[in-house]
């Protein structure tokens, strides 16, 4: 197997391609950033293009991309990324619908590329510890709460809530990833309830029950001002043992002991994954998230709210 750097472009230079993706490609040795996509930015040594398909062009030995955009415009960026024979890591969610998602899936495969639908909530620090821990607790019933301000950690994101942004859903589907690595079930979702801005058709906040047999997650997802943010999973096995999983996966306490926090690991796992799955020559494309989120959505019941002041 090569181990030679794996060329990479980033297309779509927002927060989570600067916070996250630039410095862990630029921190691996797996990596080496050939090219960025975006539309307006100029900096840096690295070459910019204006589309995929220019840098493409240009650099024929780019062996993968990092799509790092809102996930309604993936589908033409994953058809110019597999027809020059790229290797794909889609940042989450995968796209805008499940459907979408088959179709990447199949565009890829078709040309014989690698997708990676990431997660990067799965690779929190204490998630691998938590998925050992369900494995041998089957489960009764769990909580999850998810709250963050919109306004604080998405200023001026407009896709967010437009069609295919999800609203809430965007950070809240951190959390079914979580659960569906831990637990991964057949869910289907009972009850839901979504608190709709009246000029945007995405929630500010939803509510539902996912179910699984005996089974039962209470989930309540809340894009509202807050002044703390809340990222926690509670899980109660059969057994009535506990687990709680809180800072969005980097902490864990079982049966109410004190919660200990790890290092932030996730992009670097992320990457991580990526390599090994390039190498290998295999996918890796669980939409199991995506499909709970489309459910909740094909059937909540909509409350009208009051509109979101920037839109
Ligand atoms: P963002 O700050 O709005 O950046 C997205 C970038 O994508 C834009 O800066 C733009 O890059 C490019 N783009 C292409 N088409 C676009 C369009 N129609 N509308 C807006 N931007 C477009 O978003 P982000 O927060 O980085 O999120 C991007 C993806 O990462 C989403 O799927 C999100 O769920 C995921 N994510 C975000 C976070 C987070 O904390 N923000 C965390 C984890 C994952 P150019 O200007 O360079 O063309």
């Amino acid at each position: 197997m090569s181990t030679k750097p794996i060329r990479i472009a980033v297309v779509g230079l927002g927060k989570i391609a600067r916070d996250q993706h630039l410095p862990k490609i630029a921190a691996s040795a797996d990596f080496e950033l050939a090219a960025l996509v975006s539309s307006t930015a100029t900096e840096g040594d690295i070459p910019v293009y204006r589309t995929l398909e220019a840098a493409l062009a240009a650099d024929p030995n780019i062996d993968a991309v990092a799509l790092c955009t809102p996930p309604q415009v993936r589908l033409e960026l994953c058809q110019t990324a597999s027809r020059h024979k790229c290797a794909i890591l889609l940042e989450k969610p995968p796209a805008a619908t499940t459907d979408e998602a088959e179709a990447l899936k199949r565009i890829a495969d078709d040309s014989g590329c690698v997708i990676f639908a990431s997660w990067h909530s799965r690779f929190a620090a204490k998630v691998a510890e938590a998925t050992a821990w369900c494995q041998s607790h089957p489960l009764r019933s769990g909580a999850i709460e998810w709250r963050e301000d919109a306004m604080k950690w998405h200023p001026g994101q407009t896709w967010l809530w437009q069609e295919g942004g999800f609203g809430v859903f965007d950070p809240g589907i951190n959390a079914l990833s979580i659960l569906t690595q831990l637990y991964p079930l057949d869910w289907s979702v009972s009850a839901p309830c979504f608190d709709v801005p009246s000029n945007s058709g995405m929630p500010m906040a939803a509510k539902f029950r996912l179910v699984n047999k005996d089974a039962k997650v209470d989930v309540a997802l809340d894009f509202g001002p807050t002044e703390t943010e809340t990222w926690a999973i509670h899980l109660e096995a059969v057994s009535g043992e506990t687990l709680d999983l809180t800072q969005g996966g980097a902490s864990l306490s079982v049966n109410g002991s004190p919660a200990i926090s790890g290092e932030d690991e996730e992009y670097a796992g992320l990457y991580r994954r990526f390599a090994a799955l390039v190498r290998a020559g295999q996918s890796d494309f669980d939409t199991s998230p995506l499909e709970i989120v489309t459910a909740a959505f094909n059937s909540a019941r909509v409350s009208k709210i009051a509109p979101i002041p920037f839109l």
